[in-house]
């Protein structure tokens, strides 16, 4: 049986499989990326950028289709799962603008009869690894900006999302991008350790675990290749004391449940003052009570499985681990029965230092509450663990939301919003979250030749 299947986690049925790469087929596939990549860039930026352009319009025009695909491959609640295909449409559509200008060549200080130009040039055949939690969006921050360069891609995506692969795949080859420029395959993670290792890979990035992450920065790094890796986070959202706390939890309920709880930049810790702690508890415990459960194609549905039975039993165990250690649950944290990857949302507080949910990511519906007595020890409940993705801060005073945010170790800070995403925003973490940037400009600037020419 092929490992790469659709396996719908809210009936647990296999709904097709793919299949995989065979072995003997992996110098074919590099040959044919790094011979597509000498006709690439040898074409325009403003054609890579029109075949960017109609990927967006491919990507607009079958929302829909391409939203129930994700929805039966990996859960994700419709709505969520269309705004996400508008969301990857967004991204090719802003590189299809951006890209010519971002990729024009730069004059240095020009002064004299002496001339230093700087060109942004493409490097090559790039391998790209991507996770199944938002299956369009987290390819297209790393194909579209690496296409605009004039990079070929060897695409490798999760092996619960073979179909949604496939699809961008068709959708990339109908825009115009040559079948060799763009390849995607169902490879092991063997075959793509011998493809990093290939002089014909110039560079590797990938969304996923820390521990495929460095998994694979290990295997680039030992062939002097630049790996971009973007991780897991345990990101804090720290409400103050001067904010409506009602209407914060809300917030924080809602952005906590989003995607099922499986976000990389999900508040996955909430910082409450001590004095409004019990309030805030108890509005994101019936929040997390009141939403609806069930069917992710059904477009009420505000809560869908897990990603799998596997992915599930593992979040369960977190909680009950967490219970175990010393930590109160208010609500959740147990498996549905029947079929599916389902569970109820869950509500920790008093997780301490010595617990594992203290410094470990919970990648599911779980909420831990922590409370403080000051902004300070905010800051430092914060900053006290091993990730570095981002972090919000909620208050009235913005000067002193600001403030505070300023001092969170993280690539991205946000005030009274959490996680925004958009395509001309750099997006990425420090620490144990990986290093590199995607998006807006940063994301074209990964995996490029930064090339001087002199002449006098
Ligand atoms: P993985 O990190 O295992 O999967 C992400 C991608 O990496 C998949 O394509 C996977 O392939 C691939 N991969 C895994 N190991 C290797 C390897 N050694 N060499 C090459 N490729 C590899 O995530 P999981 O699905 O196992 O999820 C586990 C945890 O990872 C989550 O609980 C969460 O903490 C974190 N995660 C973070 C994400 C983020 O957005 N930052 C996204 C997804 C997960 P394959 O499917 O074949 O295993």
């Amino acid at each position: 049986m092929s490992t790469y299947v659709i396996a719908n986690p809210t009936t647990g049925k296999i709904e097709q499989e793919f299949d995989e790469l065979s072995d003997g087929a992996v110098a074919g596939v590099l040959g044919r990326s790094d011979g597509a990549y000498a006709s690439w860039r040898a074409t325009t930026a403003e054609e890579r950028a029109q075949s960017l352009i109609r990927a967006a319009d491919a990507y607009d025009a079958r929302q829909d289709e391409l939203g129930k695909l994700i929805s039966t491959e990996m859960g994700k609640p419709i709505k969520e799962a269309v705004g996400e295909v508008q969301l990857a449409g967004a991204i090719y559509r802003w590189y299809g603008e951006h890209g010519p200008e971002l990729l024009k060549t730069e004059v240095l200080d020009p002064q004299g009869s002496e001339e230093s130009l700087v060109q942004t040039e493409p490097i090559g055949s790039l391998v790209g690894v991507m996770p199944w939690n938002y299956p369009y969006y987290q390819v297209a921050r790393f194909v579209a900006p690496n296409l605009m360069v004039g990079n070929t891609i060897i695409l490798k995506h999760a092996r619960i999302c073979p179909g949604s692969a496939e699809a961008m795949s068709e959708i990339l080859h109908a825009a115009g991008v040559p079948e060799d420029a763009y390849i995607n395959v169902f490879a092991s993670n063997d075959q793509v350790a011998d493809m990093i290792a290939d002089p014909r890979v110039r560079g590797i990035s990938l969304t996923g675990s820390e521990r495929a992450g460095a998994s694979v920065a290990t295997t680039a790094a030992r062939n002097l290749k630049k790996s971009v890796l973007e991780l897991g986070g345990s990101d804090a959202f720290i409400v103050l004391d001067d904010g409506d706390i009602e209407h914060t939890a809300t917030i924080a309920a809602r952005a906590r449940l989003s995607n099922t709880g499986q976000a990389c930049n999900s508040p996955k810790r909430m910082i409450v003052p001590n004095g409004k702690f019990d309030e805030f508890v108890s509005t994101v415990t019936q929040a997390f009570e009141s939403a609806r459960l069930g069917d992710p194609t059904d477009p009420s549905t505000q809560v869908g499985p897990l990603s799998s039975i596997t992915a599930r039993d593992g979040v369960v165990q977190q909680v009950k681990r967490a219970v175990e250690q010393g930590a109160t649950l208010h609500t959740g944290g147990d498996a549905l029965e029947g079929e599916g990857a389902f569970m109820r949302p869950a509500v920790l507080t008093g997780v301490t230092k010595e617990m594992d949910a203290y410094a470990e990511e919970i990648f599911g519906p779980v909420a831990v509450v922590y409370g403080v007595d000051s902004a300070d020890e905010a800051v430092e409940l914060a900053n006290d663990v091993g990730f570095g993705l981002s972090g919000s801060v909620w208050g009235s005073d913005i000067d002193r939301a600001q403030q505070i945010a300023d001092q969170l170790e993280v690539g991205m800070a946000y005030v009274n919003e959490h996680g925004t995403t958009l395509p001309g925003l750099p997006f990425g973490g420090v620490k144990r979250s990986g290093f590199g940037r995607e998006l807006g400009r940063w994301g074209m600037g990964e995996f490029v030749n930064v090339r001087l020419r002199r002449t006098s």
